[in-house]
């Protein structure tokens, strides 16, 4: 993101739509710390900005449109075809049948406005959760930016980009539930975001849910739909 210090006059009303704070005002002008912008496009789109001062760059070079991918949820990754930062359709499993009875769909919420993260921070947990043997999903985003995906290993030249939040998708066999925890607590302490782990499965025909027994089981107990999605499956 750019201003147009022609136009901008130093109000400051931007820096707080920011939830990236990478825009102070100096000398009566604003300025944008590009390395802490995730190019989310939040200051032009909420229209704070009486003077119209707020450039969207028309394209982004790469690897910088990496942030615009996983910030700006207009922004489609042309390559997946994905606006936003995950797949469609993960939470409304029920209605979809995406996962079938026996398999498990993860989705990793990365990062927060205001807290951020690195495509590093990202990789980290990556590559952890490819050695407890996961599918990562391949129309996200994020597994399109591995070089090599069977290890979770993301290209180098994207590790410096800063992104708002990504969503990292896998499928595992239920019988690999304790091993995928145990690389998330692992790696924990090396993330420095908030990160959330959303676990979608099958409700059997019984209503029953067997996955809630066995992260209580293993230590984290969970609510059953916890996030629920009104309106977003289709009928089958
Ligand atoms: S809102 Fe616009 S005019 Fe005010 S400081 Fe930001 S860029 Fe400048
Ligand atoms: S594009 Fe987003 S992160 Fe960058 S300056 Fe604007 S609001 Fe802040």
């Amino acid at each position: 993101m750019r201003v147009n210090a022609d136009l901008c006059t130093g109000c400051g009303l931007c820096a707080r739509q920011c939830p990236a704070r990478a825009i102070t005002v100096v000398a009566r002008k604003a300025t944008i710390d590009e390395s802490q912008c995730f190019e989310c496009g939040v200051c032009e789109r909420s229209g704070v900005c009486r003077s119209g001062a707020f450039e969207a760059p028309a394209e982004l070079p790469w690897p910088r449109s990496v942030r615009s991918i996983l910030s700006n949820p207009l922004t489609e990754f042309k390559e997946t075809g994905v606006t936003g930062r995950g797949t469609e359709e993960m939470k409304t499993n029920d209605v979809t049948g995406r996962f079938p009875a026996g398999i498990l769909g993860v989705a990793m919420d990365v990062g927060r406005p205001n807290a951020g993260t690195t495509m590093r921070a990202i990789g980290k947990i990556t590559a952890a959760v490819a050695q407890a043997g996961v599918d990562f999903e391949p129309k996200n985003p994020v597994t399109f930016l591995m070089e090599d995906v069977p290890a979770g290993r993301l290209r180098p030249d994207v590790l410096d980009e800063r992104v708002m939040s990504a969503v990292i998708e896998f499928t595992v066999d239920e019988s690999g539930l304790a091993r995928v925890l145990d690389a998330i607590r692992g790696v924990a302490g090396q993330v420095d975001t908030v990160f959330s782990v959303g676990i979608i499965s099958r409700v059997r025909d019984d209503w029953s849910i067997p996955v809630l027994a066995e992260l209580e089981r293993l230590g984290h107990p969970a609510r059953a739909e916890s996030k629920v999605n009104v309106g977003l499956g289709r009928r089958c």
